[in-house]
């Protein structure tokens, strides 16, 4: 499968179709938040800066960002197609992916964008907050990261748009519908 950027607000589940679309297609799988939250764990340098960072429901300074996201990248095995969830959220991150994966004579493949309202996006994250505790998924937190999701992600929608590549899949209540939806155009592309 060739790569393929999901993209979409806090909870529209990014990583919940990430995981199928590996399953289905047997691709790596880069979740930002997965290696920045597995830093703060494992105590180091860079898990002490993102920390106040996410509590805040900020974003990660983007060189540090980009830095990462290379490393990451270039940690995989080469051939597969790479799942990027959660990278690119601001123009600077964008124009810096499309860079080193053309350094790399690899290119962006396809951005799906998840599209769903805000109240069940709301309850989605308190659900998690309840099952899994994570720490910026508290109402305050989850309110900063839908404003910081308007103001520095979503114009990102259309760069993509521009670039050729964009896909929308709008939520109309049943995970099985999104996902089918997903799957048949995946099926088409690879
Ligand atoms: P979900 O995973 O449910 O879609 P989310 O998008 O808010 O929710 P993560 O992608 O796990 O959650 O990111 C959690 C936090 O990690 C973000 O709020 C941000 O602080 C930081 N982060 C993750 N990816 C990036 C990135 N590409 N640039 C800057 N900060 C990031
Ligand atoms: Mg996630």
């Amino acid at each position: 499968m060739k790569n393929i950027i999901i993209f979409g607000a806090p909870g529209s589940g990014k990583g919940t179709y990430s995981d199928d679309i590996v399953a289905r297609y047997d691709m790596g799988h880069i979740s930002t938040g997965d290696v920045l939250r597995s830093e703060i764990k494992n105590g180091t340098e860079l898990g002490k800066i993102a920390q106040g960072y996410i509590d805040n429901g900020q974003l990660i300074p983007d060189e540090l960002m980009i830095d990462i996201l290379a490393k990451t990248y270039d940690a995989l095995p080469a051939g597969k197609g790479v799942i990027f969830d959660g990278f690119p959220r601001t123009i600077t991150q964008a124009e810096a992916l499309k860079k080193m994966l053309a350094d790399r004579k690899h290119d962006m493949g396809v951005m799906l964008e998840l599209i769903v309202d805000e109240e069940t996006l709301l309850a989605r994250l308190l659900n998690r907050a309840k099952e899994q505790g994570r720490a910026d998924d508290n109402e305050e937190t989850i309110k900063k990261r839908f404003e910081v999701y308007h103001k520095q992600t979503a114009p990102l929608s259309k760069w993509f748009e521009q670039e050729g590549i964009r896909n929308a899949f709008t939520w109309k209540g049943s995970k099985e519908t999104m996902l089918g939806e997903i799957f048949a155009f995946l099926d088409t592309q690879k």
